[in-house]
Order: structure tokens, then sequence, then C-alpha cells
């Protein structure tokens, strides 16, 4: 929509922008093409913008031909008002960015996010949709230039600070381009700019719960030195800052994203137990699953030995699967979405038992009455040489995820799992299928 074009249209709608909801629409129709040639969209793309308005970027990405369509605009005058100028090709939901729904963006195609932000709720929005539960994977937004100056910030500098190291850690930013406020109608008081977040291939290992506390507990005295802020580390702190020619007496903004996860990777309780794992002896068995010797758990998987395991789907009142993320950092299908619970029997360890144990360590369920055996799986090559044995259980959460092994997880819809597995069977567990049939067909 050109300048003439805006005007006139918010006066047929009898609308004043609202200052309050930073309604400041787009009128520089090559910068809105720019904008959404930058995602290189496809068919097979879900395609979510935030805070549409009249359309400026909507008209362009309704003729991109994407696979589905949805917009997330909390006035609902304007989203009234673009369905009826740009028809029903898409779907509306009319709420709030900040808090809406991720689980109901899943299972459409690859999720990319557009958006030409509110100012006042660009952090809140931000924060949502690049967290761990958000399907997003790539995110192009118009944002007040001196909020992307600091998320693309670096150390040593006054604009870094803990969103950037937030954020930094697990995507990459890139500055793309300034917008002066003549772009806009009317015009904001700001310059903006335009940022793509696209995700880390590489995310360095560490329990990203302490990673935020610790970030946020260093910049919580941005002028104090973080040795003093982290207390007694037993020396782990002066050995990290000696190794890493840190100053002992740096302060929060001195350290990279990648400094603060070595970090936390070493002031962590998880580590021993991590490093544990790796030396965990499994039982393994012949192909009729009888043991017949025991191995450290990283030769039975460099060897493709048969062995055992358990996957747990539990299922809420309201009928819905949890399902979990993996951790990016296990050793089998990292990052993939898998069972509610899945893992390996130890040495000399029954199924039960081993079920029990992993639903206590990767969601920490300490009570759970009744477990039912829905099925077992052959060892295979596809299920990674595993005697699976698959069982069924009810909790309402909310869970403990660990660090360490869970990345994210959430209750979802039996027909978004079949509709996401079938659209992007890639991003699932090879096992996954195969046992959730099992739960669900024996149900
Ligand atoms: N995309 C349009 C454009 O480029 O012309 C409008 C951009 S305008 C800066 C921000 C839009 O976000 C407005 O339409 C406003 O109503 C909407 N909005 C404000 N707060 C919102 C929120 N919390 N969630 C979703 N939309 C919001």
């Amino acid at each position: 929509m050109t300048l003439g074009e805006v005007r006139s249209y918010l006066k047929e709608l009898a609308l004043e922008p609202i200052k309050s909801l930073g309604q400041n629409f787009l009128h520089d129709q090559n910068l809105a093409r720019w904008m959404v040639s930058e995602l290189s969209l496809d068919c097979r793309d879900h395609v979510v913008e935030l805070g549409p308005g009249l359309g400026a970027l909507t008209e362009y990405l309704v003729q991109a031909g994407v696979g589905r369509l949805t917009v997330v605009e909390k006035d609902g005058r304007l989203a009234s008002a673009l369905v009826r100028r740009l028809g029903n090709s898409f779907h509306v939901i009319q709420a709030d960015a900040a808090r809406v729904d991720l689980l109901g963006l899943y299972g459409f195609g690859r999720v990319e996010v557009i958006g030409n932000l509110p100012y006042y709720a660009t952090s809140s929005i931000l924060m949502r949709f690049l967290d761990r539960l958000s399907p997003a994977t790539r995110l192009i937004f118009a944002v007040q230039r001196e909020l992307a100056h600091r998320l693309v910030a670096v150390p040593h500098t006054r604009e870094y600070g803990e969103m950037a190291v937030y954020i930094q850690h697990r995507w990459k930013i890139r500055f793309l381009r300034n917008l002066p406020p003549s772009v806009f109608y009317p015009k904001p008081k700001v310059d903006s700019a335009i940022i793509l977040f696209t995700p880390r291939k590489v995310i360095p290992f560490c329990d990203e719960v302490l990673f935020e506390r610790i970030v946020h507990r260093g910049f919580s005295e941005r002028r104090k030195q973080l040795r003093k802020l982290l207390g007694n580390t037993n020396g782990v702190w002066e050995k990290f800052s000696a190794e890493r020619k840190i100053s002992p007496l740096a302060r929060a903004e001195e350290l990279s994203p990648t400094d603060y996860a070595e970090l936390v990777f070493r002031l962590s309780p998880f580590h021993p137990q991590t490093v544990a794992a790796h030396v965990e002896e499994f039982d393994v068995v012949d192909f009729q699953n009888r043991v017949v010797t025991r191995s450290p758990c990283l030769k039975v998987h460099a060897k493709g030995l048969p062995h055992r395991s358990v996957h747990i789907l539990i299922q809420n009142r309201a009928g819905k699967w949890f399902l979990q993320k993996r951790s990016l950092w296990k050793d089998s299908n990292p990052g993939k979405w898998d069972s509610s619970v899945a893992g390996h029997l130890r040495a000399g360890e029954g199924y039960e038992t081993a079920a029990r144990r992993e639903l206590r360590e990767e969601l920490g369920i300490t009570e759970c009455n009744w477990l039912g055996k829905k099925g077992s799986l052959q060892a295979s090559s596809e299920t990674g040489w595993e005697f699976i044995e698959v069982f069924y259980t009810q909790q309402e959460g909310p869970f403990t995820l660990m660090p360490m092994e869970t990345d994210t997880g959430a209750f979802f819809e039996e027909g978004t799992i079949r509709r996401w597995v079938q659209r992007e069977p890639e991003l699932f567990s090879p096992t996954f299928l195969q046992c959730f049939d099992l739960v669900v067909n024996n149900h």
C-alpha cells in the first residue's frame, strides 16, 4: 500500500491508528516485498505473520503461495478488515502475539515468522518466539533500531547485555538494514531496523537452566566483578578465566555467549553425571533378546550391538500426548522429537525398573502408580539395534525437565502429531511413530 492508500483506507474504515498498540503502518512497497523475499519461501512453508495491521506484508505473503499463512493480530478491527481486503486464504488468530498458543502452530510445515513488530511488545514477542518450545525455524522482524543494536551487540560494548547473551546462545542474528521513520504512517519518533534470526548449527554444551541463572546474575550488577557475583566456585572461575585468557576481575559484559556456556558447563552439577552416563554399561543381547554380555554404552552404540530400551507415552486427562524434544547433546537422535520418555536399560536392569527410572530422570516423575505395557519392537537397524518395550501411563504435568536429557516438551493433540509426522518425518526419532501407534492402537 502506498502512503495515499494507507491514509484513505484508514479513512474508509473510520480508524485512527492506536499509539499504544504501536500502529505505524509500512507504506514502502519495495521494502515490504524485499522483506518477504528475504525468507525465500516455498509451498511447504507455514508462515506466521505477527501484527499484520493493514496487510503491508500480508499481501506479498499471500502472493508467495506458501503452504499455510497464519496471521496474529491483537486489534480485532484490523483483523476483520484484513480478511475483507485480502480474502480468506489465510488463518487469522486474534490474540496477543506474546501469548499466542505456540503448540497450535506445529504440524503445518516449517515455520517461518515475519513481522513489523509493535515497539512496546517487541521483547516479550521475541522471548516467546525464540523460546525452546517455539516451532520457528527462521524469523525476520522490523524492530526499533536501538533494540536491534542491543541484539547483535558483542562483548565489551555498552549495548551488550543479558538479552543478547540469551538469544545469541541459540540464534545467529543478522542486522539486515536500517529503516527511517518516513517509511511508516504515522511516522514513529525513532529509527527501525530489520533483523534476521537463524538457528545456530552448533550450540555449546551446557545446562541451559543454569546458563540463564548465571547470565542473569552477572548482568544484575553490571559494574560488579563476575567472580564476586558467582561466589565461591571452588577454583572453577580462576581456572576458567586463566585458560580462556579472561581477566579474573572481568565483569559480565566481557564474556561471550560461548564463554558463558563453557563456564556453566564447568560449574554444572550435571557434569559428573553426564560423564558417568558415557561410561555406563548396557546388557548386550542376542537376536532372541537374551543377555550375552555387558559392554560400555559408547562401545555398544559404536559397534551397533543389540541392546534394550524403553519408550513411555504419557497422556493427560484431556487426551493429549506428551512429546519430548531430545537434548541437542544426546549421542543418538539429538534434537529430535520423541516419545514422552525414552532411554536404555542399564546392565542387569529390567524393563519396568528402567521405565520408572527414566520417568524420574527425564521428567522428574517420582509418583507413577500405573504403568501399562503396550507392546514391543524387535531390534533392527531402524530401532538402532534396540529391543524396545513400550509403556503407557497417565500424568498431568507440569514436569521438571532435566536440562541435559530433554530440550523441551509439551502435550500435543493426536491430530497435530499425526499431521506433523507426516509432513516433517525428519524431525522425529526413527522409532517414535511405531511406538506411538503401538500405544494408540492398543488403547
Ligand atoms: N505489519 C503492519 C505493517 O507493516 O504495516 C503493521 C505493523 S504495526 C508496527 C504493528 C501491528 O501489530 C499493528 O497492526 C498492531 O495492531 C499489532 N499489534 C500490537 N500489539 C500486538 C500484539 N501484542 N500482538 C499482536 N499484534 C499486535
